[in-house]
């Protein structure tokens, strides 16, 4: 017999948004509710501790900045794709964020006269990123799980990973899961359900991703029927360590880092002349690729191309201050100290601003189940994210379906269980993978589908490179995950591997339609056969079903409330 868990609600996923649920669902409940969250690792290395830079929010109305502009900055940020009700939801609820993790213990910096600090980032108008240090999202985290803590009715599953939802006409009923330590098999029984399960970038080689970031929650949405949304929006970050890809935050640009080209060139003149590094990191990646392509670049041993960031100016007590963790990175990494020397950056995946389709409160389609964080695609973001926004839309949203699952889950009673879903999914991994035959192997695939990404779904993209790389993944589709080389139960991370691929090839094939579809370029699509934005055609939300005859792209409108689309210059 599948060993069963029940709680009332379930939050897959222990990431900035998982936590921050977890914490609304419980204090909502005054308590009463028991709440499950399970996380494939341990929730303080969930990816979410890489955040660096800072998180956005108007604090400072008393010195210039309004809500108005953190508005306007991110809906111009976005390329005119983002639903602004859900804009000005996120800007409205941020500074109150900020002050509850003061609240509950977040060390953030303080400027000389005691002020929470907040420094510039790329695409806003106002210095609004408070931060602490260079490593905000880990003190965002250590906040969230010690509060976490002190409330009994939250239950972690650490190092759980679930498999598939569980969903029966229309409604959520819960997940199953592998327990990794002892490869057990369990259901979890739920009144209502919060997918968190981050972002997807490990579809690519050349990112700035934990290893973590499989796509496996955007998957078993997508499988359960839901659509995914706006997928082939993919954020290449400008400056990405070479040759690791290890990310250097924009906060050193914010802080007054330059980029140059072999020639000295401050180059970004040339491309936004007003805001120069500090333009949209669409717009900077670009930039760089342009740089690189045209000769202007520098060469790696390692065969990677790059441009300079230059930290020097700014000097070694500011850098220590308020950059020590790059430097260290640098450092440790590169065996560079950028007090002395200018640090080896090229454009590297570093968020999806597609996800699960969810509405502005971050209900799904499926009743009972919300979706928060990266994972999910309420449309703030977007063709193009302004840094600093998805640390807050995580503690936002967070918040947010914490509270309107917990209040679900308090007025209706457990339905009926499909114990034969729960059956089907056991017979399917342990039947089917882990007795499966085959000669290939996994690792392979994954570099595979991994090359056939950073190829073809870059900064840059054509018809012809997104139809081949179709054909690519639909190819890797048909070879992968049919079997396991290690066949022991404990600790096997070469099943758990195997099945992290089944749901990155699922969601490569998405992105690669719905970017194959899209005929012109906006914010961080970009297709040189189509180098104009199209808004008669084109500002429309892409939405991608799975049928049995594969996928079915659909569009919904983007929703206007009062910034018509404009030429977007910086
Ligand atoms: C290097 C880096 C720096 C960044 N800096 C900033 C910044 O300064 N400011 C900012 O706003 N944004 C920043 N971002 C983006 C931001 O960090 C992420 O978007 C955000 O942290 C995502 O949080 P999340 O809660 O949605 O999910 P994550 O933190 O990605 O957590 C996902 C959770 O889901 C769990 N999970 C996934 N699949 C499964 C499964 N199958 N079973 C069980 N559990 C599962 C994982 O274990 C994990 O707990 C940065 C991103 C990177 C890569």
């Amino acid at each position: 017999m599948t060993d069963t868990v029940s709680h009332d609600v379930l939050i897959i996923g222990s990431g900035i948004a998982g936590l921050r649920a977890a914490i609304e669902a419980s204090q909502v409940s005054g308590g009463k509710l028991s709440i499950g969250v399970v996380s494939k690792v341990h929730a303080m290395r969930s990816h979410s501790v890489c955040a660096q830079g800072g998180t956005a929010a108007v604090l400072r109305v008393d010195r210039g900045d309004s809500a108005e502009a953190h508005i306007f900055d991110t809906i111009k940020g976005s390329d005119y794709l983002a639903d602004q009700d859900t804009v000005e939801r996120l800007v409205s609820f941020a500074p109150k964020e900020i002050f509850q993790l003061e609240h509950w213990g977040m060390p953030w910096s303080r400027d000389s006269d005691g002020h929470v600090a907040q420094r510039a980032f790329g695409g806003h108008s106002y210095p609004r990123a408070t931060f602490a240090g260079d490593r905000v999202g880990f003190y965002e985290m250590q906040t969230l799980y010690d509060t976490c803590l002190r409330y009994p009715n939250i239950q972690f599953y650490h190092e759980w990973y679930v498999t598939r939802l569980l969903v029966e006409g229309g409604e959520f009923r819960g997940a199953t899961a592998i327990e990794i330590r002892s490869g057990n098999f369990t259901a979890f029984k739920a009144k209502a359900g919060i997918i968190a399960t981050g972002g997807a970038g490990r579809l690519y080689a050349f990112a700035t991703y934990s290893h973590s970031s499989t796509a496996d929650g955007l998957a078993m949405a997508y499988r359960a029927g839901i659509p995914l949304k706006d997928m082939e929006f993919v954020q290449f970050h400008p400056t990405g360590l070479v040759p690791s890809g290890v990310l250097i935050t924009e906060g050193a640009r914010g802080d007054g880092g330059i980029l140059t080209n072999k020639d000295g060139d401050r180059f970004m003149k040339k491309y936004a002349p007003q805001k120069l590094e500090l333009a949209p990191r669409d717009i900077v990646a670009r930039a760089i690729a342009r740089e690189i392509q045209e000769g202007r670049g520098l060469h790696d041993e390692s065969g990677l191309d790059y441009v300079n960031l230059d930290l020097r100016h700014l000097g070694d007590e500011k850098i220590k201050e308020r950059l020590s963790e790059i430097r260290e990175v640098c450092i440790k990494l590169r065996g560079i100290d950028p007090i002395e020397e200018p640090i080896p950056v090229r454009y590297v995946c570093h968020f999806t601003m597609g996800g699960i389709h969810a509405n502005i409160d971050g209900a799904t389609p499926v009743k009972g189940l919300w979706s928060a964080g990266e994972a999910a695609c309420i449309s703030v973001n977007g063709a193009n994210r302004l840094g600093t926004n998805s640390t807050a839309i995580c503690l936002v949203w967070g918040g947010i379906t914490g509270r309107a699952a917990a209040e679900y889950a308090m007025h209706h009673a457990p339905a009926n269980f499909p114990d034969q879903a729960v059956m089907l999914e056991e017979k399917r991994i342990y039947d089917g993978i882990f007795r499966g035959e085959g000669k290939e192997n996994p690792y392979d695939v994954k570099h595979e589908l991994e090359k056939t990404m950073d190829e073809h779904a870059n900064v840059f993209r054509t018809d012809q490179g997104l139809g081949e790389a179709l054909k690519t993944i639909r190819a890797l589709k048909r070879r992968a995950y049919q079997h396991v080389e290690d066949k022991s139960r404990e600790f096997n991370m070469n099943l758990i591997n195997v099945l992290e691929l089944h749901s990155m090839l699922d969601v490569a094939e998405v992105v690669l339609a719905g970017a194959h579809a899209r005929t012109e370029s906006r914010g961080a699509h970009f297709r040189l056969d189509f180098p104009k934005r199209d808004d008669e055609h084109w500002l429309k939300h892409t939405l991608a079903y799975k049928t049995p005859d594969g996928i079915r792209l659909d569009y919904s409108a983007v929703t206007i409330t009062r910034y018509q689309p404009q030429e977007r210059t910086y």
